[in-house]
């Protein structure tokens, strides 16, 4: 006797999916007061990303080495951003521009790390690279006039571990797991190295605050789109190979541990948590053919982030930059109008208003 095969729901992700399609997030903007909105959802997200250090401890900044690049001139130096945690990074100060300087924090993304951000080896830092899909980003910024804060981040490049066996093909496994069990996210503490940067820009004199952004592909622009949503000091953002919705990428796709954080979909989608950076200009990178964070995903989120920037009055400050290939970045086609945005607020009478409280994260 032929029996007849139930429909059975037996992958987690058929039931996650239900469940998403179910969830109707708390904090996603509706149409109302923005500033009000926007202060809800920052707050909340201030608190799923984790326990931040309340206490900043001294940075106590050290110089690693110091040479001049045919583009102008970078120091190598390492900050503390946390007791037991220092940060690496490379401060690239253009030959072509007069102080005060527009400056991008560059994140990289999963990738050997930094080096790449400069177009050196990873071990000697002496030896010049070709480095891929316009990665180099520090090199970039020189050439176009601005400064670049290149940061190391945790987990990644020189700061992956090293102490423990990492039996992971990312090495970020380890490192978000452990942030979770301890209160924590390596999103959190990734933003948080962001904002001492931003402490250690502060102590030099030569970079114009006004023109602070943040960028950085793929993990990278993870971390741009976060630390411009929670960072009040942080102007300009450009993140690439991320912007997505939550739903058609690291909800549908396999990505890494260091993508997610508690209970985030339950409040908000991505557009909302790039909302929260309106009026600030934005330019959104993203790649036609990438895999992992797919195109039709991308202009879905875009259209809810103009909808959230019509209502901030700034709609044309958000922009989006869609690529020819896949999982990179595109500097041609967006520093252009980066560089636009940088140049407009040297007009007179424009003047952003931030609605954060506190100008840092803690
Ligand atoms: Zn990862």
């Amino acid at each position: 006797m032929a029996s007849r095969t139930p429909k059975l729901h037996l992958s987690p992700s058929v039931f996650h999916r239900h469940l998403m399609d179910n969830t109707k997030q708390k904090l996603a903007y509706d149409g109302g007061d923005l500033r009000v909105w926007q202060r809800k959802l920052r707050r909340k997200l201030r608190e799923l990303i984790g326990e931040i250090p309340r206490e900043r401890v001294a940075l106590n900044v050290r110089s690693l080495w110091k040479r001049e690049h045919e583009l102008g001139f970078i120091e190598k130096i390492a900050f503390t951003a946390e007791p037991y945690a220092d940060v690496a990074a490379y401060m690239c100060v253009p030959r072509s521009a007069e102080p005060p300087y527009p400056t991008m924090v560059c994140v990289q993304g999963h990738s050997t790390g930094m080096h790449n951000s400069i177009a050196v080896d990873l071990e000697t830092n002496d030896k010049t690279i070709d480095v891929e899909g316009d990665r180099d980003f520090g090199i970039g910024c020189m050439k176009r006039g601005v400064a670049a804060f290149c940061i190391e981040q945790r987990a990644f490049g020189e700061r992956s571990e090293k102490l423990q066996e990492q039996r992971s093909e990312h090495g970020c496994h380890d490192a978000a797991m452990h942030a979770l069990m301890l209160g924590r996210t390596l999103m959190g503490e990734r933003v948080f190295d962001v904002d001492r940067g931003i402490d250690y820009l502060e102590t030099r004199g030569d970079i114009d605050f006004k023109r602070l952004g943040v960028m950085g592909n793929s993990g990278g622009g993870t971390i741009s789109m976060f630390s411009a949503a929670l960072l009040p000091r942080l102007r300009f953002a450009m993140p690439s190979c991320y912007f997505c919705t939550f739903r058609d990428s690291i909800m549908s796709i396999y990505h890494c541990a260091d993508n997610y954080v508690p209970h985030l979909y339950k409040y908000a989608e991505m557009p909302d948590i790039m909302g929260l950076f309106a009026p600030g200009p934005v330019v959104v990178v993203a790649g036609k053919a990438d895999p992992i964070f797919p195109i039709a995903g991308v202009r879905r989120a875009f259209r809810k982030l103009k909808t959230i920037y019509r209502a901030a009055g700034a709609e044309d400050r958000c922009h989006l930059v869609v690529g020819d290939g896949g999982h990179r970045f595109y500097a041609d086609a967006a520093w252009p109008k980066m560089l636009r945005e940088l140049r407009r607020l040297r007009q007179p009478g424009y003047g952003i208003t931030t609605p954060m409280v506190s100008s840092t994260l803690a």
